[in-house]
């Protein structure tokens, strides 16, 4: 038996390696590919973002907890997801028992988000398991935000959205969603460049522009 191994060592075709640094791949075999990430993408995947969506988790299931105390009920915790982009904080989905939360605005207002943000979307599902469909903020809405949560109901919230302006676009991969800029957005578009997760090594797809 032969070793064939040892002899035909020049032309290693070596496709699964992921590399510390950007590597074009024009010439053997995947025109363009560009193998993402050492720093943005663990930054934008890793902390402190999914630090905060933890503690938010937490700060919800204490919310219903306060509510479920004061008002002698059983509301399960609501799934929550951090997919809005755009000016917006949050959002209740009654029906589905669902909370969904800004994660940009959640980064740049954490306290405004512990404070407000959750209690009030909170209350929103509380009213609604209570009176089902009534104004979404109304006399029902505001009793249980004074006097379940405590907290002056006020519906406007004077956050700093400068940075959701800009221009960016979200991606995913199978373990986190990121933003890329314009630059990197546009060569994804033109198919001269594919970004490829460094954790899940899963190539990032478009969601939406912000
Ligand atoms: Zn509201
Ligand atoms: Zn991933």
């Amino acid at each position: 038996m032969g070793k064939n191994r040892q002899s035909g060592g020049t032309a290693r075709f070596r496709s699964n390696q992921i590399s510390e640094d950007p590597i074009e791949k024009g010439s053997i075999g995947f025109p363009f590919l560009f193998l993402f990430p050492t720093l943005s993408a663990r930054k934008l995947s890793q902390s402190p973002m999914n630090e905060l969506h933890y503690r938010i988790t937490q700060r919800v299931s204490e919310c219903i907890a306060i509510a479920n105390q004061q008002l002698g009920c059983q509301f399960p915790v609501p799934a929550i997801r951090f997919d809005i982009r755009g000016k917006t904080a949050g959002m209740a989905l009654l029906q589905r028992w669902a909370l969904r939360f800004n994660p940009i605005l959640l980064e740049e207002n954490s306290d405004a988000f512990f404070q407000e943000v959750v209690p009030h979307e909170v209350a929103h599902l509380i009213v609604f398991a209570r009176f089902g469909k009534v104004k979404p903020h109304g006399k029902e809405w505001q009793a249980v935000m004074l006097r379940v949560f405590g907290i002056s109901p006020q519906t406007t919230h004077s956050f700093d959205v400068s940075s959701v302006q800009g221009k960016t676009f979200l991606y995913q991969c199978s373990c986190d969603q990121m933003q890329l800029t314009v630059r990197r957005h546009n060569k994804v578009q033109r198919q001269q460049a594919q970004y490829i997760c460094r954790r899940c090594k899963q190539p990032l797809t478009y969601i939406q522009s912000s």
